[in-house]
């Protein structure tokens, strides 16, 4: 085996994107390595996003979808304007926006690239106003807006560049064997594995981590110029922090390190201190919403209710 070759695969995925940054990220300027094209990106993107709808189901809730919808448009025309305003059309172009509810428990909602945007009906009773929809839709258009998906591409090609120079410098190995401690295991198979380990936790973590404090931060300041009241964003996040209260100590230690998302807590932090700055653009906003509560179904009243309301303690 050749560990300098080796060493030198590792060494050059892990530093390559920040030696090579070429481009900024909107408002916050943070500097960005993206080796894909915007058309192969929003190409790829219209595909998925019709196939996606293809094979699942649209909400029926007619009420709930048009909220959806207003809310989209508005951070749309907000994002449009202040595109205009700035000079910088460009990072718009060939966007074909899209808001779609769509049925299903899951509390999420996402946006791929070209601004083609999905929220799922579990959304709502998290969501619970307005503001607390425009929260979660201004950052997932942040995500969109910030190219977040081709420098993920772009990460996950020198991380399999990286991978592939590994697999040459090991190519001569002789196979594992299958009686030693290390369970069989050939030298390539176990550097892959470090490898694999390494760039998830050195590279793509972080990097994922600071794309959604990124998305946070310019999500907060979309929804503001849309008129929708930025100080309830950190209360969206504490609702989200309240439902996951459940999962034991240690899991959720875990979850914390190697999860591709800031904690609850740290994102509340955070959108406390940046909220201030986005105060401005909501008082320039040519409309401020009133925080209207969003329109629920029975059963989504119910789950926003306290827990041991549902589920009453057995008595001893
Ligand atoms: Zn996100």
């Amino acid at each position: 085996m050749n560990l300098r070759n080796c060493l030198l695969a590792l060494v050059l995925a892990l530093i390559l994107p920040t030696l090579t940054a070429c481009t900024e990220a909107p408002i916050t300027g943070r500097s960005q390595f993206i080796m894909v094209s915007d058309a192969s990106m929003l190409s790829a993107s219209q595909e998925s996003y019709a196939e996606f709808l293809e094979t699942n189901e649209l909400s029926d809730n007619t009420e709930q979808t048009a909220v959806v919808k207003r809310i989209g448009k508005d951070i749309q025309n907000a994002v449009e304007t202040w595109a205009q305003d700035t000079g910088q059309t460009d990072l718009l172009e060939n966007y074909e926006w899209e808001f779609n509810l769509v049925q299903s428990d899951q509390v999420n909602a996402w946006c791929m690239p070209g601004g083609k945007i999905v929220v799922y009906t579990g959304m709502f009773p998290v969501a619970e106003t307005e503001a607390g929809l425009a929260t979660i839709m201004g950052h997932e258009v942040a995500h969109a807006i910030a190219r977040h998906g081709a420098e993920q591409v772009t990460s996950n090609m020198v991380v399999g560049a990286g991978g592939a120079l590994l697999a040459a410098a090991f190519n001569d190995d002789e196979p594992g064997d299958p009686n030693s401690t290390d369970g069989g295991y050939s030298d390539e198979q176990i550097a892959m594995i470090s490898y694999g380990i390494l760039t998830q936790v050195g590279l793509l973590l972080p990097h994922s981590r600071t794309q959604e404090r990124e998305a946070d931060h310019l999500g907060l300041i979309y929804m503001a110029m849309a008129g929708y009241n930025p100080e309830k964003a950190p209360e969206l996040w504490q609702r989200m922090a309240d439902r996951g209260k459940s999962s034991s100590g240690l899991l959720k230690s875990f979850e914390t390190i190697l999860s591709t998302h800031p904690t609850n807590e740290e994102r509340i932090i955070n959108l406390r201190d940046l909220a201030p700055d986005a105060m401005r653009y909501y008082r320039n906003a040519p409309t401020r919403h009133e925080d209207k509560k969003l329109p629920l179904t029975p059963e989504q009243t119910a789950e926003t209710e306290p827990a041991d309301a549902q589920t009453p303690e057995p008595q001893t």
